[in-house]
């Protein structure tokens, strides 16, 4: 058996944000029962015991920004050890293993270069907050991509992301690499390619615990006499949550490698050790769940069910709202004198309670405002977080219009609009209320405006 060939298992750890962003609580969800909600029933089946068995400090991951909140605040154990296992990995393996993620989950693609270099700056900021040093890689979430990311990942001193075999065009002679992907700026950056195939064997087709040394012997074993590193990317709660045994397999794997010839190792560490070889080209605008392009987030595919139209016309709406606030934003901070998107992409240290606003508009030159300009100017950065928040990926995965998803999308442009009006008396919402109309559930026949007028009686009861 070959003692070099490597494997690397990188858990995508995410859930789409539940909270009200009126009140910051999660609703009862009683499809979670016997727990309150989902992310409870996620952490007791999958987060929590992951981490009690300490699978966090021997796999690669990254772990979404709402998530880590929510784990933070109500479940401190489990979060503080998945921090510890990272800290102690980069201690005795001089790289971490976690992996930063752009804080809302945005499809990055389908964004300005400000608002990319915004969810980048704020992702790396979040991680470096929360577990004490600089992230080295960053996850695309969807992995969606085109050059201009990758480029702003290079920019912001990201080391390597990860894509999917579909996703890139080129030799893959290294197995999962890392490969040199040359941008258009004449930097470059390390991609890592997962092995689709081994991925999905995992994710979807899991064995039994007194199955998996006939699995490995099956899955891995011939890989490793072809390959140097194997990569398996998947969900992270595939372990426990998606697959009960998972926990049990993932120790087993884990633990396998002497007996099937393999090494673990996680990403950053297999870097330092590995420097890219050969080069890849990226297929811009691709994605690794959904074959069509980008099809799913901008106009609909047919991975979903039912007329999708809603998913072009929400975006319609969202975006001619986003430049609508956008102009009232960059109106209002060049006035007084500031330039607006460095001091939005700072603003990520008020959010994490690092500096107050005062000290935040201080350091950007403008402690000489009255009380007044600095609320005001506080609330329209505020407004831009709500209005980053809309375009978390998941409003657009799922088939219908009318559901929570697409909901707390509006809600979240409800927030914007009402700290833009107390800012400035501004009232954005006429325009907004016209372009929803447009956006029409096909399950309930309900449009997004109807949605956008229950967020609002709701909001005066
Ligand atoms: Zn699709």
């Amino acid at each position: 058996m070959m003692s070099d060939c490597t494997l690397c298992i990188h858990g995508h750890f995410y859930q789409p944000p539940r909270a009200d962003p009126f009140t910051g609580r999660i609703p009862r969800e009683p499809d979670a029962a016997p727990y309150a909600n989902w992310n409870e029933r996620i952490t007791a089946e999958c987060y929590a015991p992951l981490a009690e068995a300490d699978h966090f400090g021997r796999i690669s991951f990254n772990l979404g920004g709402t998530l880590a909140r929510w784990l933070d605040r109500h479940a401190q154990p489990t979060y503080a050890r998945i921090i510890a296992a990272e800290r102690g990995h980069r201690e005795t393996c001089t790289a971490g293993n976690g992996v930063a993620q752009p804080v809302h989950h945005t499809i990055l693609p389908l964004a300005r270069r400000r608002d990319k270099i915004c969810q980048v700056r704020w992702g790396i900021a979040s991680f470096t907050h929360r577990f004490g040093h600089r992230p080295e890689g960053m996850w695309l979430p969807e992995m969606a991509v085109d050059y201009e990311t990758l480029d702003i990942l290079a920019a912001e001193g990201m080391r390597f992301t990860i894509l999917s075999d579909e996703q890139i065009e080129g030799e893959l002679d290294a197995g999962a690499g890392p490969y040199r992907v040359r941008l258009p700026s004449g930097g470059e950056i390390a991609v890592f390619i997962r092995d689709r195939h081994l991925s999905n064997a995992l994710s979807f087709t899991m064995p039994h615990p007194a199955g998996v040394d006939d699995w490995l012997q099956q899955q891995i074993e011939w890989r490793c006499q072809r390959d140097g590193l194997l990569l398996i990317t998947t969900d992270g709660e595939t372990f426990g949550h998606h697959h009960r045994q998972g926990i049990e397999v993932l120790g087993r794997i884990l633990s396998g490698g002497d007996a099937h010839g393999y090494q673990m190792t996680t990403l950053g560490m297999h870097l330092h050790q590995n420097p890219p070889r050969g080069e890849l080209q990226v297929i811009e605008n691709s994605a690794w769940s959904c074959s069509h392009r980008l099809d799913r987030w901008v106009v609909g595919c047919g991975c979903t069910p039912g007329d999708s139209r809603w998913k072009g016309a929400l975006r319609r709406a969202l975006d001619n709202l986003a430049c609508d606030l956008d102009g009232v934003y960059m109106q209002e901070t060049r006035a007084l004198g500031a330039d607006p998107w460095p001091l939005r992409d700072d603003y990520i240290a008020v959010i994490l309670d690092q500096v107050d606003g005062p000290a935040l508009l201080a350091a950007h030159g403008l402690g000489h405002l009255g009380e007044a300009e600095s609320k005001r100017l506080l609330a329209l950065l505020e407004a831009q977080v709500y209005r980053q928040r809309m375009y978390a990926s998941c409003t657009f995965f799922f088939e219908d219009l009318d559901r929570h998803e697409p909901r707390y999308a509006i809600a979240n442009a409800v927030r914007a609009l009402a700290l833009t009006r107390y800012a400035t008396g501004e009232d954005l919402s006429h325009s907004f209320h016209r372009d929803l109309q447009v956006a029409t559930s096909h399950k309930t026949g309900r449009t997004a405006a109807d949605i956008l007028d229950a967020i609002l009686e709701k909001g005066k009861a």
